[in-house]
């Protein structure tokens, strides 16, 4: 994508190397340069030469004193996570969300606007930008490392720059990316709401070391996965690799928007319990369903463990129809854990035991045995912390941006110590 030719100079291999320093310290925090010399096999020289420019530029500090296993002391080193920061962005087709993160992904503001997406983009931007400059005058313009933004699929086609949303009236041709990096001249990533969810997982979920190949499965609008291959998005040719929603369960079934029958999203959204718990209620008058002035999944799953029956049972049947459907997703794509998103999550293992059940059952040993599955466990939002994952992924890669950064800061600060010296005089 950034057309980088295959040879390795001299900056390149600073660049890798510099990289592979500040990985160390993001997995091993509090460890000293001989530490890293002896993790990484890099000669002391170049460590401390890596690290004093990280140190200045304030994304690595010292920490406390340790002792080696021959009772020498040493520093030990961290990351600075809190330094620098980065913004995500979140489009749905009600609001706007705008959160400012560090590079741990701990949230430190969220800001939501309503808007309506049938105004067009312009009036949507115009908005966001404005959230946008607000919460880099509140963190400091040069202290944000960039942007990254989650849309909604499940067309988003991105080809470097362009980012189209084929279901947005008014909004076909606009790139939010360019709109962005004009407004802001920042890093700015736009990334499918499904495979920023995968990202989040992946690196503020704990699955680094867990997990090769991760697939998190999110229910909240369509149905649609992210697969993360050792923390990278795989997309597909057009973007589209992970729209499990459409894996077919019934070449016979549901007619779907698709052209195809059967698709899994018909079956086990929330939407389409939904529509199942309405169209059995005639034939189930004692559940407690028909005494509700509404029926939302939420309530399903509440009268569920309250010991309804007719609600029970159309949570594990959700649960053994996503089973159906990932048996299939098991067999393109090997994962060997998948993270479910929170909508079901509240049924707990009425719904999570209807969907291993089905995999046990219906997949090879050996292939169940190698299987994680489980619900998610971040507490805010992935989609925003998934795009900000992003822009972190890039600083990781590129760690030559921050040197850069911090450099840049040194010579304001001290062009700002001239100034106040030459008032003074
Ligand atoms: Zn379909």
């Amino acid at each position: 994508m950034d057309g980088k030719k295959p040879g390795k100079n001299l900056s390149d291999i600073q660049e890798i190397n510099r990289a592979l320093v500040l990985k160390n310290l993001r997995n091993n925090p509090n460890c000293s340069r001989s530490q890293i010399a002896r993790n990484t096999g890099l000669q002391q020289a170049t460590i401390t030469k890596i690290v004093n420019d990280f140190i200045d530029s304030g994304i690595v500090i010292e920490t406390k004193l340790l002792k080696n296993e021959r009772g020498r002391r040493s520093i030990g080193l961290a990351l600075n996570a809190e330094h620098y920061m980065v913004i995500g962005v979140r489009l749905t087709r009600s609001h706007i969300y705008v959160g400012l993160y560090d590079i741990a992904g701990k949230e430190y503001n969220l800001i939501r606007e309503s808007i309506n997406i049938s105004e067009g983009a312009e009036e949507a931007i115009k908005r966001m930008n404005r959230v946008i400059h607000y919460m880099l005058d509140t963190a400091g313009n040069e202290y944000i490392l960039g942007i990254g933004v989650g849309l909604p699929g499940p067309f988003l086609k991105e080809e470097g720059i362009i980012a189209v949303m084929a279901d947005f009236p008014g909004w076909e041709g606009y790139s939010i990316r360019l709109g962005l990096e004009e407004e802001f001249g920042k890093i700015i990533y736009t990334v499918h709401d499904a495979y920023a969810n995968g990202l989040a997982e992946w690196w503020f979920g704990n699955k680094r070391e867990e997990s090769k190949i991760l697939l998190s499965v999110s229910m909240e609008e369509g149905l649609g996965a992210g697969l993360i291959n050792n923390g990278k998005i795989y997309y597909g040719t057009q973007g589209i690799a992970g729209e499990i929603g459409h894996i077919s369960i019934d070449y016979q079934g549901l007619p779907c928007v698709c052209g195809n029958r059967g698709c899994l999203r018909n079956y086990c959204t929330k939407a389409a319990v939904v529509r199942q718990a309405m169209e059995g209620l005639e034939q189930h008058p004692e559940s407690a369903l028909n005494r509700l002035p509404d029926i939302r999944l939420e309530s399903i799953v509440q009268a569920a463990l309250e010991g309804d029956t007719f609600s029970a049972d159309l949570i594990r049947q959700a649960g053994t129809f996503l089973g159906y459907g990932l048996i299939n997703a098991i067999y393109a794509y090997n994962p060997d854990m998948i993270v479910l998103s929170r909508e079901f999550a509240q049924a707990g293992d009425l719904y999570l035991n209807a969907v291993k059940e089905v995999l046990q059952a219906r997949l090879l040993p050996i292939i169940y045995n190698e299987l994680r599955i489980e619900f998610s466990k971040l507490t805010h939002d992935p989609v925003l912390m998934g795009a900000v994952a992003l822009v972190t992924d890039f600083i990781f890669m590129n760690p030559s941006y921050i040197v850069k950064l911090g450099d840049g800061q040194k010579k304001k600060q001290a062009s700002e110590t001239t100034e106040k010296v030459s008032s003074i005089m």
